[in-house]
């Protein structure tokens, strides 16, 4: 089933450049879905819940989320295919 979700690049993510190593794009995120375990730690987006809003795209100072279009398999198995 095609939906579109954030994607977090993470050779251009780098936590150490955003204030305390709080990620902002977490912080723009309303229904909570991108995810920070500490500070300094890269975000990681939910897949299953992401509607692709952009929200934590327009936050991030360094473009290293985009949202793209994925193919999630209905056998249990997941592969990612951007567009
Ligand atoms: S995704 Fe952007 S805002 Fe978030 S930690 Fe990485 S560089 Fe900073
Ligand atoms: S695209 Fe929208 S819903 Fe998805 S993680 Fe970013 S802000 Fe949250």
């Amino acid at each position: 089933m095609p939906s579109k979700m954030a994607l977090v690049d993470y050779n251009k993510c780098h936590p150490d450049e955003c204030e305390g190593g709080l990620c902002l794009a977490v912080a723009a995120c309303e229904r909570k879905l991108l995810k920070q375990e500490a500070a300094y730690e890269p975000p990681v987006p939910d897949p299953y819940l992401c509607k692709g809003c952009g929200d934590c795209v327009r936050a991030c100072p360094l473009c290293a989320i985009i949202t793209s279009r994925i193919w999630v398999s209905v056998l249990g198995l997941t592969n990612y295919a951007c567009l």
